[in-house]
């Protein structure tokens, strides 16, 4: 059995940012991290031993604490009015690209149009975007496309979108507003397309894959829907002891990618147990040590 990494994969710079700000955090027992930084279980629960509290996800109450820590995911400025005027001093670690889609929003709202945002409903994400628009509409499948009265509609995208998704989630608003002007802004942001691709490109060169990443992040189950579009299947699992040797038995080349908060330590973990199963396969002592380099390692 061979083992190939995909050339993008796992934790994006907005998550690894966002995780060196709470490390220069002095005192974690102040900080409340409002909504779930990441969707990984194990760096949740190294910030849980650390002392910091985390709000659940959707949390409206007004957080305890003196210190709130806005996440990667961001807020709306309705939000941030609130804990301000609260009192609370924020640490703000939302990344630029959700930024970008929040101005994105706002400009095409300014521009006159109703701004439908393609995403999960609930995700905190989309929910910071809608929040400062008017009457916003979120479109998840397209069982969620209507004709709406608007004669200018503004689309833009969760960040963690998958392209072939919002393109056909655009269509379908275009199909169903004739009368209306269609104004896109591709607010994907550039590692989830770059883990896409990359992982597109290993598809046709292998019979199975691992993906790794929370069990409910939602740019690692995109990752795995993509595996199963293309007739590959997926093990979707959240770190290496999850993996059983018998689901490996008959696969010929098996493919590894990762979610975009997986931390590099696990995808590493993970691919040593690969190549450990592939050893026990062949009937050998398991030996082989992962060069930590992100690229392809053949066994
Ligand atoms: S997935 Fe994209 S938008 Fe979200 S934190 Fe990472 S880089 Fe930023």
């Amino acid at each position: 059995m061979k083992i190939l990494r995909a050339e993008e994969l796992g934790m994006c710079f907005g998550v690894r940012d966002a995780l060196h700000v709470l490390d220069q955090v002095s005192d974690p027992t102040a900080v409340t991290i409002h909504g779930e930084l990441v969707h990984n279980p194990e760096v949740l629960r190294d910030l849980d031993r650390r002392g910091f509290t985390r709000s659940p996800e959707g949390e409206r109450q007004v957080p305890e604490k003196p210190v709130v820590l806005v996440t990667a995911h961001g807020i709306s400025e309705r939000e941030r009015t609130r804990l301000e005027a609260a009192g609370k001093q924020l640490i703000d670690t939302t990344c630029p690209l959700v930024q970008k889609a929040h101005a994105a929003a706002q400009q095409l709202q300014r521009q006159g149009c109703r701004v439908v945002v393609l995403g999960k409903r609930d995700h905190v994400e989309v929910l910071g975007i809608i929040e400062d628009l008017t009457d916003a509409i979120v479109v998840t499948t397209a069982a969620n496309v209507a004709t709406w009265p608007d004669a200018h509609l503004g689309v833009v995208c969760q960040t963690t979108t998958q392209v072939d998704v919002a393109e056909q989630l655009l269509a379908a608003i275009r199909t169903a507003n004739p009368h209306a002007v269609v104004h896109f802004a591709d607010t994907i942001c550039s590692p989830t397309k770059a883990r896409v691709d990359a992982l597109r490109a290993l598809l046709p060169r292998i019979d199975s894959l691992v993906v790794v990443g929370g069990h409910n992040s939602n740019n690692t189950k995109q990752l795995v829907a993509s595996a199963a579009e293309q007739g590959v299947p997926a093990l979707h699992i959240e770190r290496a002891s999850e993996l059983d040797d018998q689901w490996f038995d008959g696969r010929a080349v098996v493919g590894l990618t990762a979610g975009t908060s997986t931390l590099a330590r696990t995808i590493d973990e993970v691919h040593e147990a690969l190549l450990a199963i592939a050893q026990r396969q062949r009937g050998l002592p398991a030996s082989t040590t992962v060069r930590r380099t992100g690229r392809s390692q053949p066994l």
